[in-house]
């Protein structure tokens, strides 16, 4: 393996902290991402599955290499904490063929000096779960941190009970999150500020650069890729289930694949993490909590925005504001390609409204219910029967007539936007359960059907299906 840059260490050293991965007693890779490594450019000794597990466990790590923890803090549920990579290293920066840089770091590859009272390890299922998501995600074409592998470590850790120890390899456009912003303003530190601010834009805005205004460009920037990526959740009924700050990219990707989950039926005040009591990041709240979380972000900017407080408020309160139009777009725009409309018309959003207000009243599923809209007709089944529902159905079809192409062009553009497949919760646990038993064939069957989650095909047909026991009180726990 060639050496990987760390172009993050020229920060200021306290962003981060030089630290090896612990070394593990037995790795054995359990999934690789041929794929992905491929178009990452990666140089590795693909034949020889143990030097790949040596690599994906920390234990040898890629020439000349100087792992990083990066330092961080955040609001978690709300509550400012000082935190950091506690059980994650930063092997290296791998710039693609085409010009692209991606971070590669090993999540459960040890503690750090940030890991507080964590052991800086990881479990086999969340390190699969992720994978198999985060890998969903990207097919369902919504701005991710990818896996490029999971090993297990020959090493038992100590959660419910005692689990298969193992770690996943991250590849990410970088792991700058509010939090990291959060971090230095917290200490006061301007100047670190300013060369974190300047080290983002350069990274992942680099057209911004030579603005009059960078950094309010840059507040803007992050303002909508992330009110577009969280509008894009809000399209297949992800449920991210922990916003914390620390866990919003600065690059517009989904990041930290914990208690996150997909609902079945439809409803608003959807919940699956174990330790949101109170909902906070319930299904219906994320666009505003994605808010809260850049109000964070706009305030630690506030130094770079203007030299008079009172000015740079005003700035950040504009662009903050600004927040609501961006993602009201981005999400009608996207139910607009739900239901194969072209064109806008005033009347759009109550169409969308009604026909949600009616799925949740009847507790429809989210994802069939839209492939099921596909249909010269009426859709087949009990539920379409129902007398709200074809009056909704005849308002749909008379805007459908109004659209500027044919009902065909309608049907292509739905097919495109409304999947077939999405990561159900029971299909997930199901082939998690098996994996930790060492069976992992249902763990490929699912991830090769999350990969392709627009087609209709004979080998996909028992992941289209709602769950027959789909249970409502599913609970995630906290990626452990
Ligand atoms: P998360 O909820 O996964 O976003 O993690 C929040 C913080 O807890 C991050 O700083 C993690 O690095 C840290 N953390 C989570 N699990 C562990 C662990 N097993 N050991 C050390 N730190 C951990
Ligand atoms: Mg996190």
């Amino acid at each position: 393996m060639q050496a990987l840059e760390i172009s993050y260490s020229k920060l200021p050293e306290a962003f981060y902290t030089p630290i090896a991965p612990t070394p593990v007693k037995a790795p054995r890779l359990v999934i690789f991402n041929h794929a992905l490594a491929t178009s990452l450019g990666l140089s590795l000794p693909e034949t020889n599955l143990d030097d790949l597990a040596q690599f994906f466990s920390g234990n040898a790590l890629p020439e000349g290499s100087t792992p990083i923890a990066q330092a961080y803090a955040g609001h978690q549920f709300g509550h400012f904490t000082m935190l950091g990579d506690g059980r994650a290293h930063l092997l290296g920066e791998k710039v693609t063929p085409d010009g692209q840089r991606y971070d590669i770091q090993l999540k459960g590859s040890g503690p750090t000096p940030y890991s507080r009272r964590g052991d800086g390890r990881a479990a086999l299922a969340p390190m699969l779960r992720e994978y198999l998501i985060s890998e969903a995600m990207h097919a369902l074409g919504i701005p991710t941190t990818r896996s490029l592998a999971v090993v297990t470590t020959g090493e038992t850790v100590i959660r419910d009970t005692v689990r298969h120890g193992a770690i996943l390899t991250r590849v990410a456009a970088s792991h700058i999150r509010v939090g990291t912003f959060e971090y230095a303003a917290a200490r006061e530190d301007t100047e670190g500020l300013k060369a974190l601010a300047d080290y983002g834009i350069t990274r992942h805005y680099p057209e911004l650069s030579t603005q009059d205004a960078p950094y309010l460009a840059f507040l803007n920037a992050v303002i909508e890729r992330q009110a577009k990526l969280v509008a894009s959740w809000m399209h297949v009924g992800f449920i991210h289930g922990v916003m914390n700050t620390d866990n919003m990219t600065i690059s517009g990707e989904t990041i930290d694949y914990g208690p996150c989950a997909f609902m079945d039926r439809f409803a608003m005040d959807t919940v699956f993490s174990s330790i949101d009591r109170n909902g906070r990041y319930a299904f219906g709240n994320q666009a505003s909590i994605a808010q809260w979380n850049l109000a964070c972000f706009a305030k630690t900017l506030l130094p770079l925005l203007d030299e008079d407080i009172s000015r740079a408020t005003d700035l950040a309160d504009v662009a903050i504001e600004g927040y609501s139009t961006v993602f009201n777009d981005a999400w009608i725009s996207g139910m607009r390609r739900k239901l194969g409309l072209f064109g806008e018309e005033a009347d759009d959003l109550p169409l969308m409204q009604s026909l949600l207000e009616w799925m949740q009243k009847t507790d429809a599923d989210y994802t069939i219910t839209f492939r099921d809209l596909i249909t010269k007709t009426l859709p087949i089944g009990e539920t379409y029967q129902s007398q709200t529902f074809r009056d909704w159905h005849t308002r749909w079809q008379a805007r459908l007539g109004r659209n500027a192409k044919p009902l065909k062009s309608s049907f292509c553009l739905m097919r495109a936007n409304n999947p077939v497949i999405i990561p159900r919760n029971q299909y997930v646990e199901d082939a998690l359960t098996a994996a930790e038993q060492g069976n992992l064939t249902l763990f490929h069957a699912l991830l090769k059907a999350v990969q392709h989650p627009f087609d209709e095909t004979e080998t996909n047909t028992g992941f289209r299906k709602a769950p027959p026991h789909s249970n409502p009180n599913f609970q995630t726990f906290c990626g452990t």
